[in-house]
């Protein structure tokens, strides 16, 4: 089959996103970042072709990027307005700097397209932004960015897009030459160069596989994210989570009062979550002071009104992502896990009851915790044993 790095992207992050937009091909219109970006795009590209005699004014770079966006019905006449200016905006910015800051850099090319042959008779297709050659010969891969969230360097070095850049590169394109890789930050103007492990296009290849396995085998499970990305799923009014269905008769009825008393039980619950949060930060204020006491005085426990309370510890073990990450993600289960700073012992768990990983793998998993000790203060009533104690 023939894929390529925007549709293993999406498959990577909701299996049955990637059905509703690739395999059932239904047509959504584009979200307002996406027109930016290709309109952003189609501007540099007639900025820097490198078959361009002169270089083009600003006012006809701006011209060719007011051309490249669409009618865009579907926003309103606020959001076209406001994303139109964010492009405008960078344009200036980046031209401005481009004197300045490009020297010891020549453009190759410009959206350069590639097909890479794959095993098993796949085709990795792409588009690499713009391709530099430096002053020393090293080949630039360039990728623009048009968020204004900037990366971790960890997360540049493992940018799954520049692999694959990287390995159409160094299989296809420039076989043989020193290739480097960058991300290009088109609203800061800031440029960041992957300094990738020495495996990394080895691990992004066996990844690709393990897509095109799951889509033979149409493994199209939908993973909803967080409330707030599937709110912004193109194809969320499509999804088999979210779209309505229409039950009758008695059915109807039935699902309705369902619906009815899950509404009045969450608005519920959403007031005592406030109240629980309020008594929670009040109950960690107590225990600090009573910590406090204990220390001072010299002792473990005190009593009041038939309750005992003692200096107590809690130990909680969590583990380092970017190490979870490393065992996990050539097998494909990372995803599983999510971007997270700390992994919870719970996620695990629930890992490996779900994917059955095999035993070493397990145990690698389990001696990365690191154990953190929180000191607390315990209660039970005054006169019960310990085995038996209740906490009040
Ligand atoms: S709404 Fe969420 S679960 Fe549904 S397709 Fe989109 S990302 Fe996947």
């Amino acid at each position: 089959m023939q894929i390529s790095y925007s549709q293993i992207n999406t498959y990577q992050f909701c299996p049955h996103k990637y059905q509703l937009h690739s395999v059932e091909k239904i047509p959504v219109p584009p979200g307002g970042n996406l027109l930016l970006g290709s309109a952003v795009h189609a501007a540099l590209k007639f900025l820097h072709d490198p078959g361009r005699l002169a270089e083009p004014t600003l006012e006809e770079v701006l011209d060719s990027y007011s051309r490249a966006w669409p009618e865009a019905l579907h926003l309103s006449e606020e959001e076209r307005s406001r994303l139109f200016a964010a492009g405008l905006d960078m344009l200036r910015r980046h031209y401005q700097r481009e004197d300045r800051e490009e020297t010891g850099r020549r453009t190759a090319t410009v959206e350069h397209p590639f097909r890479l042959p794959l095993k098993a008779e796949h085709t990795l297709m792409g588009r690499i932004d713009r391709v530099n050659v430096l002053e020393d010969g090293t080949i630039e891969l360039v990728d623009y960015k048009t968020s204004r969230t900037l990366p971790a360097q960890n997360d540049i070095d493992n940018d799954r897009q520049l692999a694959i850049y990287r390995l159409a590169a160094e299989r296809l394109l420039y076989p043989g030459r020193k290739i480097t890789s960058s991300l290009y930050y088109l609203q800061h103007g800031l440029t960041f160069t992957a300094n990738p492990a020495g495996d990394l296009t080895e691990r992004v290849e066996e990844e690709i596989h393990w897509v095109i396995g799951n889509i033979l085998a149409e493994e199209f499970s939908p993973r909803p994210k967080k409330a707030s990305f599937c709110d912004y799923c193109e194809y969320h009014n499509y999804c088999q989570i979210f779209r309505p269905v229409a039950a009758e008769g008695e059915n109807q009825s039935d699902m309705e009062s369902l619906v009815r008393e899950l509404a009045e039980i969450s608005s519920i619950l959403k007031d005592r979550n406030g109240e629980i949060k309020r008594h929670q930060a009040r109950k960690g204020l107590l225990e600090k002071e009573l910590l406090a006491w204990f220390k001072q005085m010299g002792t473990g426990c005190c009593q009041a009104g038939g309750v005992q309370a003692m200096a107590d510890v809690i130990r909680r073990v969590s583990f380092p992502a970017e190490e979870v990450r490393k065992l996990l993600e050539p097998q494909g289960n990372w995803e599983l896990i999510g971007e997270k700073l700390t992994v919870s012992k719970t996620a695990l768990e629930e890992l490996f009851r779900t994917r059955k990983l095999p035993p070493a793998l397990q145990y690698q998993l389990l001696a990365l915790g690191v154990a953190t000790d929180k000191p607390t203060v315990k209660l039970r009533a005054v006169g019960q044993e310990d085995k038996e104690e209740d906490e009040v």
